[in-house]
Parts: structure tokens; sequence; C-alpha cells
């Protein structure tokens, strides 16, 4: 327990980093890297919340003895920025996070690491999970819900996703065929306005080879009694 709140309180794990620190970089009190290095007059440097918790105690410093005023202690923010820059392994390594990135980066590698564990978002689900692994559980996630996608109002888990018998899905297909049947009979209809223009012509076209069917029926006849006058002329020209 004492352990766990020291390193809460105290600097960074050395473990944690690619390469192994350098002595300076490592907190006396707390035999981690400096987290917020302070530098005190003696020029001995701490976590910042290593050093005020020990000054509660005693008022010296732990390295040389000598004293310590809690006002007279400066935070290094040249050192603590290179201490960010230094590489470090994600503290997700043991579940399978490969990665590595500059201490300051840390937050927000958390925020996008696969191998993070974070709460199922769904209300009312206790389930901790892998990032990568969220996505598979919301598949069957019991607490998964989602309002119906046909916006009918309906709130859908996965158990009524597959019985939920939409009556908008059900109008918008309905409608849907509607709108087939008024289009195939709108195409019916100019097709039977094209055959009866169709009809119209050819009845047109009938209409005057009938005429001239009778023009020619007439010349026949009229050609006949010719012929029965012009008889001999006709006979002798053959012969010829
Ligand atoms: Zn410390
Ligand atoms: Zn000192
Ligand atoms: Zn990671
Ligand atoms: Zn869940
Ligand atoms: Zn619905």
């Amino acid at each position: 327990m004492a352990d766990s709140s020291s390193s809460q309180s105290g600097g960074y794990d050395v473990e944690q980093f690619v390469n192994t620190p350098e002595y300076d970089l490592i907190c006396t009190i707390c035999h981690g890297v400096l987290r917020c290095p302070v530098r005190a007059a003696c020029h001995h440097i701490f976590c910042k919340r290593c050093i005020l918790q020990w000054l509660k105690r005693q008022e010296t410093c732990p390295c040389c003895r000598k004293a310590v005023n809690q006002n007279r202690i400066f935070v290094m923010f040249k050192l603590s920025k290179s201490i960010g820059h230094m590489k470090i392994k994600c503290r997700n390594e043991i579940l399978g996070c490969p990665e590595t990135f500059p201490l300051a980066e840390q937050y927000r590698h958390s925020l996008r690491c696969a191998h993070e564990l974070v709460p199922c978002p769904h209300q009312g689900c206790r389930a901790q999970l892998l990032r990568r692994d969220l996505e598979a559980h919301g598949g069957h996630c019991e607490h998964w819900r989602q309002p119906c996608p046909m916006g009918c109002g309906t709130v859908l888990s996965h158990r009524t996703q597959a019985q939920h018998n939409c009556y908008l899905q059900l109008r918008q297909e309905y409608a849907l065929r509607q709108q087939n049947h008024r289009a195939i009979a709108a195409a019916l209809q100019r097709k039977m306005q094209r055959m009866q223009s169709t009809m119209a012509h050819m009845k047109r076209q009938i209409g005057l080879i009938c005429e001239s069917l009778e023009v020619m029926d007439d010349l026949q006849e009229e050609e006949e009694g010719d012929q029965g006058d012009q008889g001999e002329a006709s006979t002798s020209t053959s012969g010829l």
C-alpha cells in the first residue's frame, strides 16, 4: 500500500524508459526519474512532491542535511522539458502494446492505444476491455442500445433488433412498390399510344392502297372496254 502511494506521488518508474536514465535524473527520495524537478538552495534536485512531503517531517536536505526553506525551492523547467523528451515504453506493454514515444506524449498515446483498458460505453455495462476489442464487444453487448435507423422512435437492443417489425420500413416498402407499379402503368400507356398511332398510320396507308386499287380497277375496266374495240389491231402488232 505504501509502495503504490509513493510511486503515485513520486517520480517516473525507471523501468518505463527505453534507455536506462542517467543517474543524475534520479530522485534520491523516491528513486524514480524526476517528476516536476525542483532545486533546493543546496543545489540538490528532487521531484517537487517528494521534497515537499519530506519537508513536512524534517526541514533538512535528504542528501546533504543542510537546512532547506520550502519557499526557496525552484522548478527546473528546462530539465523537466528534456525529461519529457525521453522515450518510454507504453504502460500497456504487458497487454501487448509495442509502441514507444516521448514521455510527454504518454497521455496522448493512452487516448488511442489499442491495448488501453477502457469501459464499455453502453450504459449499464460494466465490462472493461482493451480498446481494440471494443467494437467486437459492441456487436453482442447486452446493454447495446440504438434508436431504429428508420426513425420510428423504437430503441433497439441486439435481441429486439432482429424481430423489430418497423411500420416505417413497411410503409416505405409499400410506397416503393406503388411507385414501381405506377412506373409500369405509365410505360404500358406509352406503349399503347405508340401502337395506336402505328395503327392509325397503317389505316391511312391501307386507305390509300384501297383508293389506288379502286382507281386501278376503274382503269382496268376502262382498258378492258377499250381492248374490245382494238382487238384486231393488237393481234396484228403481236404478229409482227
Ligand atoms: Zn522523487
Ligand atoms: Zn542538499
Ligand atoms: Zn500503447
Ligand atoms: Zn458492453
Ligand atoms: Zn423502426
